[in-house]
């Protein structure tokens, strides 16, 4: 009996489904160039498929030089950031063309309310984030409070300490196997 039970190991993933999928929202903020602020976001749908990604940038397919990416509002909007970059949650609804009822979003910042509006319309039912370190200012809270209105879940996902630590592991056991 023993011989034939010996490769039923007890198994599991060491990162839960929020772990991977913040990881995954941190990935994609490494892509974007805002010299201050990188977030990134995926969206999910209920059988922990990924449905689409997004970071915050310039529209795709404009040269990027010729834009500002300073943030400094001493100036009109036209020369700030806030006139031109397209926030991670807006870009990751803009590039899928499925349907988001029912999805969740991990996004590593808080959104803002014009993300938010886009999240209620398109009936996402939970926004997963990682830092809400905006929370006093009023975007956020008008976000909260559509999200109140429309039903929206949302919760702060606090990685395991351990988190890094296993995937820097993880990393190192891939690469020597090269
Ligand atoms: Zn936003």
């Amino acid at each position: 009996m023993t011989d034939q039970n010996i490769n039923f190991i007890d198994v599991k993933s060491s990162l839960n489904w929020d772990e991977y999928f913040m990881l995954q929202a941190m990935i994609a903020s490494f892509k974007s160039k805002d010299p201050a602020t990188k977030v990134g976001c995926v969206i999910v749908d209920e059988n922990n498929h990924q449905v689409s990604m997004g970071y915050n940038g310039m529209l795709a397919g404009i040269d990027e030089s010729k834009l500002p990416w300073g943030k400094n509002t001493d100036v009109p909007l036209e020369f700030q950031k806030y006139g031109y970059v397209v926030h991670s949650e807006a870009n990751a609804i803009l590039h899928t063309s499925k349907s988001l009822e029912n999805c969740k979003i991990y996004v590593t910042l808080f959104p803002c309310n014009e993300c938010a509006k886009l999240i209620v319309s398109k009936k996402v039912k939970e926004v997963i984030y990682l830092s809400d370190k905006h929370r006093e200012s009023e975007g956020p809270r008008m976000a909260k409070k559509l999200f109140e209105l429309s039903k929206v879940k949302y919760k702060n996902l606090v990685p395991s300490p351990k988190l890094f630590e296993k995937l820097n592991l993880h990393f190192n056991q891939l690469m020597e196997n090269l």
